[in-house]
């Protein structure tokens, strides 16, 4: 049993990896409904995930999620501290918190461009999360955590990428690597940055260089000139004191 979880839960991270770029370490945001459930199935978060799921995993959370467990009281005391233990991760409800589903869930709209994993038994939440695409949803049942299998939405999705239909946010930052590497392209600034190099001129410490080098070659010249101008004056004088025999 435990091995076919372990290979569903292998297949479906390559999934996500794959079409989603999804990377370790692996963050997973928990909501106070999983760490109440953990709490009860006396299960060691920090051990399992990443034995789960076979990479380096970061837990983390958000103050939305820390606030409405404060708020519920002492029920929850014990998964408020496992929450408290997680990373908190920036939500854009500084100033007025939300309840933890709607802020968790807003943490992975739009293609999900930090690859958060949400970890909820919240049944709302989870429905919630499956209709975005790309989103690997984990919780637990029978006191054991699980991947959830890759969501309809995520699957057709993926479909549609492949069918050219539609390019993904993953797709996208590696077509726009691959044109930086091949410098097809340019950023104006870069681009301003070069022309203004030229203008400033050459390095001088390059221009001592060029100065001595010149130096150098130009002495030869002028000593094969001094030659030249002896050989020419013997000749004149030859020719000089030949007139002058003549004479
Ligand atoms: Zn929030």
């Amino acid at each position: 049993m435990k091995i076919t979880r372990q290979k569903h839960a292998k297949k479906h991270l390559g999934f996500f990896r794959n079409n989603f770029g999804v990377r370790e370490p692996y963050q997973i945001l928990l909501d106070g409904t999983f760490c109440q459930a953990a709490l009860r199935g006396r299960i060691q978060l920090r051990e399992q995930f990443p034995r789960y799921l076979m990479g380096e995993t970061q837990l983390c959370t958000t103050r939305c999620v820390l606030k409405e467990l404060e708020t519920l009281g002492k029920d929850l005391y014990g998964a408020k501290l496992i929450a408290q233990k997680c990373q908190v991760r920036n939500c854009p409800h500084f100033k007025n918190p939300v309840s933890g589903s709607e802020c968790l869930l807003s943490m992975v709209e739009d293609g999900n461009p930090h690859h958060y994993f949400v970890a909820t038994q919240d049944q709302n939440l989870s429905v919630k999360v499956k209709k975005q695409p790309g989103v690997p949803l984990m919780f637990i049942i029978q006191n054991t955590m699980v991947l959830d299998k890759p969501s309809p939405k995520t699957i057709s999705f993926v479909k549609a990428v492949e069918s050219g239909q539609l390019v993904s946010g993953h797709e996208k930052q590696s077509i726009t690597q691959l044109k930086e590497e091949q410098g097809l392209l340019k950023n104006p600034e870069q681009k301003r940055r070069k022309k203004r190099k030229k203008i400033s001129g050459p390095n001088p410490l390059s221009c001592l260089k060029k100065k001595k080098k010149a130096q150098d070659t130009k002495s030869t010249p002028s000593e094969k000139k001094r030659k030249r101008k002896r050989i020419r004056n013997r000749c004149t004088s030859k020719l000089l004191s030949e007139k002058q025999n003549a004479e």
